[in-house]
């Protein structure tokens, strides 16, 4: 062939800046373009081979050779793959690049470093002139009669191409590197870009280095055709040892395996050890710590997608929780953490998903419009659905232990999709005083049977006697629709209790245990809003920590009579206490609680302490907080306690207030801790009140 010079048509001159641009903060993805431009090409031999249209030499093993020169500056890509007649080139290089260019550039014009997807617009070999002035191909076709070709091309408009001298099948693309881009000859940054992008690329990839000084020494029976060998070496003979030891070879180091060409998730599920995903998982995820547990994804119709996705073990004090789902096209990474495509909910998970199918070809903007994309997402979340509801049916002993490290992610999924939620109703756990944990329809039943024994329990005066109770149930005389009864059953009004903090809510929790009632534990930021989504689809159903409230279970049950006292005697007691306490704001409470030894507690209303919580957020943000602090605070005083008698019975004096202030202080210190004035307040009375003692 004689030399042909030429033009490279359409636009070439504006686009290699635009491609600079556009993948400025992606360099290194020319890496991926070019080895799997490689493994297509082998790909497309093999096929050859398989029609009958052409024969693999015998013993051939695809691969492909990445080939460092930092001296030279050089980055050599060679492969055993189809090759590439001067026709090709022409056609596949010098012109359909262009096309492909063309429509790229108007696409782009505006928003060129917007995206992670790149390659896929027939653009992939030009991204190699991000990092090269020069860019070399050396080709030789498997047809028969094809002669070998040498392209060039500076990386502006014009290129030359000639005979060339390649004597084996396959292509060498050869990179001069530009000044400013010569780590990519770094051993260290080429296998790093490499494994990030082609660790799992279907044929083997080799990274070795050209003008390499290193060696390695190796007994004679494991020397390869391949290896050049730099000397002989002959070991010495131990003592005691018979025969002579074998001979080994110092070689030329060989060039490094950087890939895994057959990756685990392309595997059959049932073919796949609990090791091997443990293994996976420390390899690609570098995380040590063992994953909870794992769901292979395995499915051909109505799309391809393969894929593992872990559950990894989450410590919540000290990490952050942000998952990594690698994707991946037919082994070839694409991105991390592509939204799109992976419900944002799961992103807490590490995992990779190969879908050859995803349409690579359009930007970001445009996934999130597709409506493929988002069967593919639904499928992932309905089969992480399926995963947790079967382990939760057949192995809730386990289900139980991974529980608090998986559930803030289920929770936030069933806020943000109402279709996993519906799927995960039942298998949500609560976890109870016990430590035991409950499913939902386990945990609204909680209580019942503690509520039904307090609403049996007869009344009883101060001797003991039956009486007739307070409380007269009418509801449930009149059963003439017995049909809308059932409904009413169903959304009987409930309250189900929760503790944030074992410590400081321990005194209720007490009390709680004391009338063998429930509560569950729901200590992680994401319970509240969780708990009021529940609040919203179970009418009915409200949602109480421990100290909002005084359940009757506490209260003894007392006649009319004595409730009508309690009542009037509960007034001049809360001008007393507020008196006292010079605070006009405090609800104050007199009630007969059934343990004896509580003189006061505080309750706060969920209410209040919701809306103060979220004031708390704001006030992190810089927003001031005001005086919400003790807004919803109730005084409860137990009328059967002697400190609450004498403050019945005695007027205003120095101990009366002095027990009254020390009543509130004792039951807000129940709650929460005192804090600054209030806390030196109470060391100095309780101080003075230990003087009384000692006199
Ligand atoms: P794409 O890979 O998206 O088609 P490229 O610009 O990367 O776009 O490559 C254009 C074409 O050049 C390929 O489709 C292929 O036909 C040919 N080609 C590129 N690299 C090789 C190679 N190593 N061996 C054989 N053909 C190649």
């Amino acid at each position: 062939m004689a030399s042909k010079k030429g033009n490279l048509s359409i636009n070439s001159e504006n686009m290699f800046p635009i491609i600079k641009k556009w993948l400025y903060s992606d360099h290194d993805i020319f890496y991926r373009e070019v080895i799997s431009n490689a493994c297509d090409a082998i790909t497309k031999i093999r096929k050859m081979d398989m029609m009958g249209e052409y024969e693999l030499p015998e013993g051939f093993k695809p691969r492909v050779d990445i080939i460092l020169n930092d001296k030279e500056k050089t980055i050599k890509i060679v492969d055993n793959g189809i090759g590439m007649t001067a026709e090709e080139v022409e056609e596949y290089i010098n012109q359909v690049a262009f096309s492909g260019a063309t429509d790229f550039l108007n696409k782009y014009k505006d928003k060129a470093n917007a995206d992670q997807i790149i390659g896929h617009f027939g653009l992939g070999f030009y991204s190699t002139f991000m990092v090269a002035e020069n860019v070399d191909i050396d080709t030789l076709s498997y047809k028969s009669d094809a002669a070998s070709v040498h392209w060039t091309c500076d990386g502006g408009s014009d290129f030359e191409m000639s005979d060339g001298d390649k004597t084996e099948v396959g292509t060498t693309i050869t990179l001069h590197l530009s000044e400013d881009c010569l780590e990519f000859c770094n051993e260290y940054k080429a296998r790093e870009v490499i494994q990030k992008y082609c660790s799992f690329m279907p044929y083997e990839i080799y990274l070795s280095r050209e003008n390499e000084e290193g060696t390695e020494t190796i007994k004679a029976s494991e020397k390869l055709e391949s290896d050049t060998v730099i000397e002989e070496v002959h070991p010495e003979k131990k003592e005691g040892e018979e025969e002579e030891p074998e001979l080994q070879y110092k070689i030329k180091r060989r060039p490094q395996l950087l890939n895994d060409t057959h990756p685990l998730w392309a595997k059959t599920p049932k073919d796949c050890t609990d090791e091997e995903y443990k293994e996976f998982y420390r390899k690609v995820f570098r995380d040590y710590k063992e994953p909870l547990f794992w769901i292979h994804l395995n499915m051909d119709y109505p799309f391809n997608l393969k894929g593992i996705l872990y559950f990894p073990k989450i410590n919540m004090e000290f990490e952050s929780i942000e998952g990594t789902i690698k994707l991946y096209n037919n082994q070839v990474f694409i991105a991390d953490n592509i939204k799109e495509v992976i419900p944002e909910y799961l992103m807490l998970l590490k995992g990779v998903i190969d879908c050859p199918d995803l349409p690579l070809n359009v930007s970001r903007s445009a996934l999130q419009n597709d409506g493929f994309v988002k069967k593919i997402s639904e499928y992932i979340s309905k089969k992480v659905a399926e995963k947790l509801a079967g382990l939760c049916k057949t192995d809730k002993e386990n289900y139980d232990k991974y529980w608090d490290d998986i559930s803030p992610f289920i929770k936030y999924g069933c806020l943000r999709d109402d279709k996993f939620c519906e799927k995960m109703t039942d298998y949500i756990l609560f976890k109870n005083l016990d430590g035991k944990y409950l499913t939902t329809p386990e945990a609204l039943q909680i209580n019942k049977e503690a509520e039904e024994e307090a609403a049996e329990e007869e009344a009883v005066d101060e001797n003991g006697n039956k009486v007739e109770a307070e409380v007269v149930d009418d509801a449930k005389t009149d059963s003439a629709d017995s049909k809308a009864d059932d409904k009413e059953e169903d959304k009987e009004p409930r309250t189900i209790y929760y503790v944030t903090d074992e410590q400081q809510q321990s005194q209720y929790i007490n009390m709680f245990k004391a009338q063998k009632m429930d509560a569950f534990i729901m200590n992680h930021n994401i319970d509240v809003p969780f708990m009021e989504q529940l609040e919203r689809k179970n009418e009915g159903i409200k949602f109480l920590r421990i100290d909002a409230d005084l359940t009757d279970s506490f209260k003894s049950k007392t006649s009319k009579k004595a409730a009508k006292e309690l009542e009037e005697q509960e007034k001049g007691l809360a001008e007393k206490i507020k008196k006292a306490l010079k605070n006009d704001k405090l609800t104050v409470k007199l009630e007969k609680l059934k343990d004896k030894k509580v003189s006061s507690m505080l309750t706060v209303s969920e209410e209040s302490r919701r809306m103060a919580e979220m004031m708390k957020m704001y006030a992190m943000n810089g927003m001031s907080m005001g005086d919400f602090g003790n807004e919803g605070q109730t005084l409860i005083l137990n009328a059967n306690h002697p400190l609450v008698q004498y403050v019945l019975e005695n007027e205003d004096g120095a101990n009366t207030r002095m027990i009254c202030e020390q009543l509130y202080d004792l039951a807000r210190i129940q709650n929460a801790p005192l804090e600054g004035e209030a806390m030196s307040k109470f060391v100095m009375r309780s101080n003075d009140i230990m003087m009384l003692l000692a006199k």
